[in-house]
């Protein structure tokens, strides 16, 4: 028997469980005040990084990285659209020490049989032209990875959906009148889902984040053929990606920022900007002095950085599907599945559930 399930948001978690709820037979409507692609939404970007390496909770995030990425690669054919662009990914580490990020994804991956090899400065050197690696000894490199295409990954997905029948609405309508019309409300509404639900409040931090964009113009190759880069992901935290083919090159730190309002300021964060153009005088000569025309876009975090993909105690009927942090979008087919799972047939992924140990967990 079909049920009635409303989806409250559009991004990369609310899309890929409308799909997959679609795909299992239901009459989905998928509600959103913005229309798909709107810049406040964090699933809206020039590209997203997919990396295998999770540090210590390798063992957990990787398996479903691999999913995913199948899933993307299977939505790329079906669609038409490229969405994935295996570039690889570099992981730099000044030092591969025991227990960092780097020496325990290397551990991680290779358990799990993934491909990944240690290069040494020499070897990274020739992949980062015009990145300086004094000082750097290794990388980490994972040829599986490299970035998504965010719009081709969300037009795709919506797309999909709508094949399977699901509606698409503009609108926010208050929680009760959706309730009382649906067996099933899934709440992912991304930074915004403490506001539809107080209850998820005292366990969300909404961090801003800084993403540094430079155009290099026309005769600036810094960054062409570049893979996705990391430099001590877990401790320094910046990252960055190749030359994009509109010509921006965006980087940024994974650290988390200030706490804000998503629908507050979005311009830099003077303190982020700032240090990414220390990074670059000291790592990129070739961007320094370019104008930095990246804006600020919201990480909404549990303190172990996983996500909430499980039913609201005490609510029946209602779900959430959401707190991504600055990591889910690569998970994107996989969400649906994982949503999917927690919603109809009751098995929520412990990892991922309203109530859960605490973890330290942070990627
Ligand atoms: C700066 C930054 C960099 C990141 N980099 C990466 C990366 O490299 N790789 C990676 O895998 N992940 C990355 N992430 C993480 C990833 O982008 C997010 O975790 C993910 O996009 C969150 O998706 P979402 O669907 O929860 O939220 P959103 O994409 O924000 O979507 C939420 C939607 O809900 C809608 N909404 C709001 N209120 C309502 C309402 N009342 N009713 C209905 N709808 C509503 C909004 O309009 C919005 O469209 C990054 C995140 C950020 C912020």
């Amino acid at each position: 028997m079909p049920l009635r399930i409303t989806v409250l948001g559009a991004g990369i978690f609310g899309l890929a469980a409308a799909w997959e709820f679609g795909r299992r037979g239901h009459r989905v409507r998928v509600l959103d005040p913005a229309p798909l692609l709107h810049e406040k939404a964090a699933s809206t970007d020039l590209s997203k990084g997919l990396r295998h390496a999770y540090g210590e909770a390798t063992a957990l995030y990787a398996p479903l990285v691999r999913e995913a990425r199948a899933a993307w690669l299977g939505l790329e054919a079906q669609s038409g659209r490229r969405i994935f662009h295996q570039v690889g990914a570099l992981h730099l580490a000044t030092r591969l020490l025991a227990g960092s990020f780097e020496q325990r994804s290397l551990d991680g991956l290779r358990a799990l049989g993934h491909p990944v090899e240690v290069w040494d400065a020499a070897r990274c050197a020739r992949a980062l032209p015009g990145f300086d690696l004094e000082g750097i000894e290794l990388g980490l490199h994972d040829p599986e990875a490299g970035w998504l295409d965010p719009p081709q990954a969300l037009l795709a997905l919506r797309a999909a959906a709508l094949a399977q029948g699901c509606r698409f609405e503009a609108g926010a309508p208050a929680l009760e009148s959706v309730r009382g019309e649906s067996d099933l409300v899934l709440l992912a509404a991304g930074a915004w889902l403490a506001r539809l639900l107080p209850a998820a409040a005292p366990k969300l931090r909404l961090s801003r984040q800084h993403e540094a964009l430079l155009a290099p113009g026309p005769s600036g190759r810094t960054g062409e053929g570049w893979p996705f880069w990391s430099l001590d992901l877990a401790t320094l935290g910046f990252y960055g990606f190749p030359l994009h083919p509109s010509g921006h090159l965006k980087l940024a730190c994974h650290r988390p920022g200030p706490d804000g309002d998503p629908d507050g300021d979005r311009g830099p964060v003077p303190e982020q900007a700032r240090a990414v153009q220390e990074f670059l005088r000291r790592r990129i000569p070739g961007l320094n002095g370019l104008p930095d025309l990246g804006r600020s876009c919201f990480y909404t975090l549990c303190p172990d950085h996983a996500w909430i993909i499980d039913a609201v105690p005490g609510e029946p009927g209602l779900f959430v599907a959401g707190a991504g942090g600055g990591h889910a979008f690569k998970f994107g087919p996989v969400l649906g599945r994982l949503t999917a799972s927690a919603a109809l047939d009751g098995r929520t992924h412990p990892a991922f559930a309203w109530d859960r140990p605490a973890s330290g967990l942070v990627v």
